[in-house]
């Protein structure tokens, strides 16, 4: 039952019902609008088609059929002309009869010398003789403008009345004149709206009994219509539905439409791709981090194994100690360095920016390396320009000069050189460290801002005072923080040479995004 609800509720709120819905609320009042504008102009049409029958009947009267006479013996009296014989002229005689009245000037209805009586149909009878004094004030009226305008036709008076039945009639009155020209004469026709009123409630019954059956129609035909409009969003939801962090590489078929839906396809896949990458990065990030645990706990393990299972002098069990010890330091600072990587890769690390000498920085650091660079036999040189400042955070800056400069030295058989330089160009700051030593081999180049990559041959077992392969990571975060540009030069047995520019003076205050800034060459 619950259930139920719930599949009715989220019908009523999907798309397609709505799309549906407003659709049939549009065309419902179209439909009625344009039925009520045919309507209207139905009736307009049938009710000029009386007036223009009754307008023809008048003619037909006025051209000969009804004759007045004022004879000073007989009295006045109508009488109609008219070939008996002739059933067209009969015909129209005996219509124009079915309502209609003429009376004198005051109101008084004239006697019908034919049918002995007064001029004046039952019909008209029924819908009510006009009163006397109604009469003479309408042809007082009309006398007036006759004689205002001799010549200009009279303009007829329009009325619609109803019999005892309440059904409506038009009735049309105007002046004529006696045979001699002598008198005035009132003469209203009069005819029944009946007809076109049947007409026009057949066609509005028509037409209400239409208009549903064409909304539901027309609904039904909508909710087709929007059903197959919407159903390749369905077909993008089942698909998205079937990617899971498992199946990170499966990607929504483009339908080539070349509309929205490819559209939000297309993005969709390349959020897919991102989060795939990033996905890869994590897996791949976890098994070097467990790798490289493993190797200093294995090691931790065997030496405290030999102290409690070989040992037997005290020297031997302190040496034991001792290695256990360097292998901690060794496992407690690839944590750090892990900790660190990560807080400054999340955005996590905020960068204390100040406007940095970065000849200065370099020159304090050259200097910490001249007794280590000597004690290998390595020439370190500095070459530092004036005033080539940036805006940075000094602690990464010194972190960045430290693992490249450490980098030379370790890298740098004795009797090479080291050099550093820090240079304007083109507007921009560039820092050079490079170094006359063993290079790295361009098959090589692409990995060494990897995490934990170092390049084959210098050891796959790491001692202490080898790298954690973590430096040049540190030195490709700290330049794209700094919007700088990392390019390495390096030719295996020649040399190597790091070249980072900082554009424009520095850094400004943006965050640092997670692809590290580099070109290799
Ligand atoms: P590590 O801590 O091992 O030095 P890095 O990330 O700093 O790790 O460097 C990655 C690898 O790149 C190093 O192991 C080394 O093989 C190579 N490399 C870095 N700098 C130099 C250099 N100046 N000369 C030759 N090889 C270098």
């Amino acid at each position: 039952m619950a259930g139920k609800k719930r599949d009715l509720r989220r019908l009523v709120r999907g798309l397609r019902f709505r799309l549906t819905a407003v659709y049939s609320l549009f065309f419902a009042l179209l439909l009625i609008a344009v039925a009520g504008y045919f309507r209207a102009r139905l009736s307009t049409t049938l009710s000029d088609g009386v007036k223009d029958g009754l307008n023809d009947e008048w003619a037909a009267v006025k051209g000969g059929f009804l004759r007045i006479w004022v004879d000073p013996i007989k009295g006045t009296y109508a009488d109609w002309y008219y070939d008996k014989d002739d059933p067209d002229e009969t015909t129209v005689v005996l219509d124009i009869k079915k309502i209609y009245l003429i009376a004198d000037q005051y109101g008084h209805v004239i006697p019908d010398i034919m049918a002995q009586g007064p001029s004046v149909s039952t019909g008209y009878q029924d819908i009510g003789i006009d009163k006397p004094a109604e009469i003479h004030e309408r042809m007082e009226r009309m006398l007036e403008f006759a004689r205002a305008h001799p010549n200009a036709p009279i303009t007829p008076s329009w009325d619609v009345r109803r019999n005892s039945d309440g059904k409506p009639f038009l009735i049309r009155a105007a002046m004529v004149w006696d045979q001699q020209h002598k008198e005035p004469f009132y003469v209203a026709l009069g005819d029944s709206f009946q007809e076109s009123d049947r007409t026009l409630r057949e066609t509005t019954w028509r037409l209400a009994a239409a208009i549903p059956v064409a909304i539901i129609l027309g609904s039904l035909l909508g909710w087709v219509m929007a059903g197959r409009a919407l159903s390749p969003v369905h077909d993008v939801a089942r698909a998205a539905q079937r990617i899971s962090s498992s199946n990170l590489s499966l990607r929504i078929p483009s339908r080539n439409s070349g509309d929205e839906l490819d559209y939000l396809i297309l993005t969709f896949n390349r959020m897919i791709e991102r989060l795939e990458a990033s996905f890869r990065q994590m897996k791949q990030f976890s098994t070097d981090v467990s790798h490289e645990l493993r190797t200093p706990i294995t090691a931790i393990r065997g030496q405290i194994e030999v102290a409690l299972f070989t040992a037997k002098t005290t020297d031997q069990y302190r040496e034991a100690m001792f290695n256990a010890m360097q292998d901690i330091d060794r496992l407690s600072q690839i944590v750090r360095a892990l900790l660190l990587l990560s807080q400054a890769e999340s955005g996590q690390l905020a960068l204390q920016r100040a406007p940095l000498d970065l000849s200065g920085v370099v020159e304090e650091v050259t200097e910490q390396f001249q007794i280590p660079a000597e004690a290998a036999g390595i020439a370190l040189t500095a070459e530092l320009a004036e005033r080539c400042t940036l805006e940075g955070d000094r602690v990464q800056i010194e972190r960045m000069i430290t693992n490249l400069l450490s980098n030379a030295i370790k890298f740098t058989p004795a009797g090479g050189r080291v050099r550093v330089a820090v240079q304007p160009v083109e507007g921009a700051v560039e820092l050079i460290v490079e170094d006359t030593g063993r290079g790295i081999a361009p098959e090589f180049l692409p990995h060494i801002f990897d995490r934990f990559y170092r390049v084959p041959g210098t050891g796959t077992a790491p001692a202490p005072e080898q790298g954690l392969g973590l430096g040049l990571s540190f030195v490709a975060w700290i330049a794209k923080a700094h919007h700088g540009v990392v390019n390495v030069d390096s030719a295996p047995g020649k040399g190597t040479r790091f070249r980072i520019r900082f554009p424009d003076g520095g850094a400004t205050a943006h965050p640092p995004d997670q692809t590290p800034a580099r070109a290799v060459s």
